[in-house]
């Protein structure tokens, strides 16, 4: 069983590795976004709220993503998880911490995709065109969405470093790549273990 977290900049590919890992190992992944994505285009009031934070650039309230995360951990016990974009705050973080030693869980590691800002600002660009993503769109969005991350998510880094379960993985190589790193890395450690 795997219980992963995700973290890097937007952009970073963290949901593209979340995904490709979560159907590798069989182990169901938590997109914080894809879930706000969900609410915003079902007009829940919850979806009407988030999605001004969401076209700014900003992060939505620490309680409401909690919240959200806190329910669907409670519900996958034996399955592991696989944590993407969540958590993006100091304060989240804590939560989560606390909230896994109610559950009595524990996570593997944390996996720290590393991109430089303008290829991630491109990247975000381009799936902007493709995807139509609003808050992709935009490029005054995009920096806003960057300067957040350095200010806001960033110092997560430190946290989890500090804890011994950072792992640096070079994000800014073609896709196969980083998920041949991710696997090897995953695997290596289960072989030891
Ligand atoms: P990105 O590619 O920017 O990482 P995501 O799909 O993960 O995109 O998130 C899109 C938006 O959803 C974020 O810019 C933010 O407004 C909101 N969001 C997602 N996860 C969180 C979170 N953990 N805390 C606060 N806001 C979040």
């Amino acid at each position: 069983m795997l219980r992963l977290i995700f973290l890097g900049p937007p952009g970073a590919g963290k949901g593209t590795q979340a995904e490709r890992l979560s159907a590798i190992y069989r182990t169901p992944k938590i997109s914080t976004g894809d879930l706000l994505r969900a609410e915003v285009k079902a007009q829940t009031p919850l979806g009407q709220q988030a999605k001004v934070y969401m076209d700014a650039g900003e992060l939505v309230p620490d309680e409401v993503l909690i919240g959200m995360v806190k329910s669907r951990l409670q519900q996958l016990p034996e399955q592991g998880w696989i944590l993407d974009g969540f958590p993006r705050t100091l304060a989240q973080a804590e939560a989560l911490e606390e909230l896994l030693r109610e559950l009595g869980q524990d996570y593997d590691h944390v996996l720290n995709l590393e991109v430089p800002d303008e290829v991630v600002v491109a990247r975000l660009l381009a799936r902007g065109k493709e995807q139509g993503r609003s808050d992709d769109a935009d490029e005054a969005v995009i920096l806003k969405r960057l300067q957040v991350y350095r200010q806001q998510t960033a110092p997560l880094i430190d946290f989890y470093e500090a804890k011994g379960r950072l792992r640096r993985i070079n994000g800014n190589q073609p896709m196969e790549v980083v998920q041949q790193h991710l696997q090897t890395l995953l695997e290596g450690c289960r072989r030891t273990a």
